[in-house]
């Protein structure tokens, strides 16, 4: 098994990408020309998502299986609490290992429907992703990751009870973190700075969304859970009803976000590619992140 651990320890910096699982036929067609495409650029791994509160969580399996099977890059299946017993979860990490992931992102969820709703364990269930990382760990040889928010997750209290929160899910056994988007680096290396003051040495990922469109853009403010700086909007929004002035310009800002982060000496870059290649292509071009054989 080639752990993401292995992939991402090497003497240069690498990047991985994330899809989800597709939908329907089409959105199958579009995943697996993006796998391909992506393939010969040799990411650290790829990961797909597992569906919120129970949506297309066979097709997580199913795709994530075919990755491991019919491709050559490492798989890592992501794998929430939401709405299972401890007994399905364990079903679900023995689907894993046995069509050849070991890699797994341990995560709680978010209630299913109102991701701001009260959030209701599963009677027989977990509460907190790092019952989920020692219930991993304690299933076999998995390289186990976990989710971690630059600006503290949006439940938390304040940046403190998060940060303990998440060394507690390193406590408990993983082995990386990868990092909801955040808008500027040094949002990102505070939460690496918090980390390592707390005593933990275990790589931290940044998530990168390559700022293409309008919505990537509104999607990175949503999922963050800050404002963009003013900066940022400045140059961005005047270009919203031009797609291809915004596409060149967003591209110009996440290529200098990423490498300022590389500058800084972060051993991977994390793609959330909405299933598609192209900006994460360019981008990793642009980077110098390119394999002699791609
Ligand atoms: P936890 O680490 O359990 O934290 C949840 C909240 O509980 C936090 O506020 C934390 O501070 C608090 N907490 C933790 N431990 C304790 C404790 N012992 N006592 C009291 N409070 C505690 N969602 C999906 O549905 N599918 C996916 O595939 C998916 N992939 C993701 C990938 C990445 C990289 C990221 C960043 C997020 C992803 N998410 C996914 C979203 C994630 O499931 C949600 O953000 C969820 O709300 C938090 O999950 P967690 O694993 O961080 O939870």
């Amino acid at each position: 098994m080639t752990s993401v651990l292995s992939r991402i320890s090497g003497s240069a910096p690498t990047f991985s990408v994330e899809f989800f699982p597709p939908r329907d036929a089409v959105e199958e067609g579009v995943l697996w020309r993006s796998i391909r495409e992506l393939e010969p650029f040799d990411p650290a791994y790829m990961s797909i998502t597992y569906g919120a509160g129970g949506s297309n969580r066979d097709g997580t399996i199913r795709s994530i299986a075919r990755v491991a099977q019919e491709t050559t890059l490492v798989p890592m299946g992501h794998l929430t609490a939401v709405n299972h017993s401890v007994a399905e979860l364990r079903n679900v990490i023995g689907h894993f290992a046995a069509v050849g992931v070991r890699n797994i992102l341990a995560l709680r969820g978010d209630p299913p429907g109102d991701v701001h709703g009260e959030w209701i364990p599963h009677p027989e269930g977990l509460t907190y992703a790092y019952e989920l990382v020692e219930l991993v760990r304690s299933l076999g040889d998995f390289c186990v990751g976990v989710s971690a928010f630059p600006y503290g997750h949006p439940r938390s209290p304040d940046l403190e009870t998060d940060t303990k929160h998440l060394v507690r899910k390193f406590q408990a056994g993983a082995d990386f973190a990868i990092a909801q988007l955040f808008h500027e680096a040094d949002d990102f290396l505070r939460l690496r700075d918090r980390l390592a003051a707390a005593g933990v040495d275990a790589p931290v990922l940044p998530g990168i969304m390559p700022l293409t469109t309008p919505r990537t853009l509104h999607k990175t403010i949503e999922l963050s859970g800050a404002p963009a700086p003013e900066w940022l909007l400045r140059r961005l929004e005047p270009l919203a009803d031009d797609k291809q002035a915004f596409r060149a310009a967003g591209l110009d800002v996440s290529a200098e976000l990423c490498e300022r982060l590389l500058a800084e000496g972060v051993p991977n870059l994390h793609f959330y590619t909405f299933n598609r290649s192209k900006a994460t292509r360019e981008l990793i071009t642009r980077l110098g992140l390119v394999p002699v054989r791609a």
